[in-house]
């Protein structure tokens, strides 16, 4: 009874492994195929200063619509896309698109453009992001890339160094999601940025929770210190606008402002948010 149990319980946990597998082969099929088939766009969220209440660049998501799923979300394939090594290919075409659109915006407008860990270790990212710049025309100033701090995990050094010969480009490095990695200051320690984007579970938190707020007044005044600018990530209501405002971030990104849109050159505007 309880062999006969057994055996069938390995061979549904043998099945379902196979099942598995076989999702993750479709998977990485259709990423194969929607990098060929031009599946992907990207959509463009705004970034407002806080300084003079100006839209100051934006930063480009990926979107895919899939032929028979519909859209899926970055959070699903883009972990999956950096184990199977397939993210520096869609990373390529992300910087090749994004200069190519922004190289056509106002001429202080900026692109921020997300930098998975594996394309960042990969040997081929400077010649990816000087391929872009030279392609598109667009000034090295206006592409900033954004790192999240797990890419600045292990092996310091040659992060330093590779960071330091991206930058050496003339293009900006912003650290993303701020506060959420292991050791966040020491890598601000250890690395120049440019640019501090805030995770927006601080945000959110910040308005009813002290601790929240705490530490959110303390990114902000270390950036101020260090002379690093910081962007508070995902404003939604106008309460934290104000929170942030005060504590003296310099610029704000968030549904309350802009959610990520498909753009056509026409429709960015000098709008005010004032
Ligand atoms: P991220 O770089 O931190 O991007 C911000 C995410 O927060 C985006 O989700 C954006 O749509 C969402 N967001 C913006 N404002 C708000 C807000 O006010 N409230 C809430 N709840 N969410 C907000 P999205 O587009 O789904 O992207 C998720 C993540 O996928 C990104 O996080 C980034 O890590 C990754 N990703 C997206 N596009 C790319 C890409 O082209 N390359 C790479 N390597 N990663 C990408
Ligand atoms: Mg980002
Ligand atoms: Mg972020
Ligand atoms: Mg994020």
């Amino acid at each position: 009874e309880a062999k006969h149990a057994g055996r069938g319980q390995a061979s549904c946990y043998q099945s379902g492994m196979l099942e598995q597998i076989a999702a993750r082969h479709q998977l990485e099929q259709d990423i194969k195929a929607a990098i060929e088939q031009r599946q992907f766009h990207l959509a463009y969220q705004p970034i407002l200063s806080l300084h003079d209440d100006r839209i100051v660049g934006y930063e480009a998501l990926i979107r895919w619509e899939h032929p028979t799923r519909g859209r899926v979300s970055p959070a699903e394939f883009i972990p999956f896309a950096e184990e199977t090594g397939q993210i520096v290919a869609i990373g390529q075409w992300v910087l090749e698109e994004a200069c190519r659109e922004a190289a056509c915006w106002a001429d202080d407008q900026h692109v921020a453009v997300n930098i998975s860990p594996v394309q960042f270790k990969s040997p081929s990212l400077r010649a990816h992001i000087v391929s872009a710049l030279d392609r598109s025309g667009l000034p090295p100033h206006r592409l900033e890339i954004e790192l999240t701090e797990t890419a600045l995990v292990a092996d310091g050094q040659a992060l330093a160094h590779i960071l330091g010969e991206i930058r050496a480009l003339g293009i900006k490095v912003a650290m993303d999601d701020f506060g959420t990695g292991y050791s966040s200051f020491a890598h601000l320690r250890d690395f120049p940025i440019d640019r501090i984007k805030i995770d927006r579970s601080f945000v959110a938190s910040a308005v009813t929770d002290s601790h929240a707020m705490a530490v959110l007044r303390a990114i902000t005044q270390l950036g101020q210190d260090m002379r690093v600018p910081t962007l508070a990530e995902g404003v939604e209501t106008q309460e934290q606008l104000e929170l942030v405002r005060r504590l003296g971030c310099d610029d704000v990104q968030g549904y309350l402002i802009g959610k990520p849109e498909r753009l056509d050159t026409s429709s960015i505007s000098q709008k005010k948010y004032a």
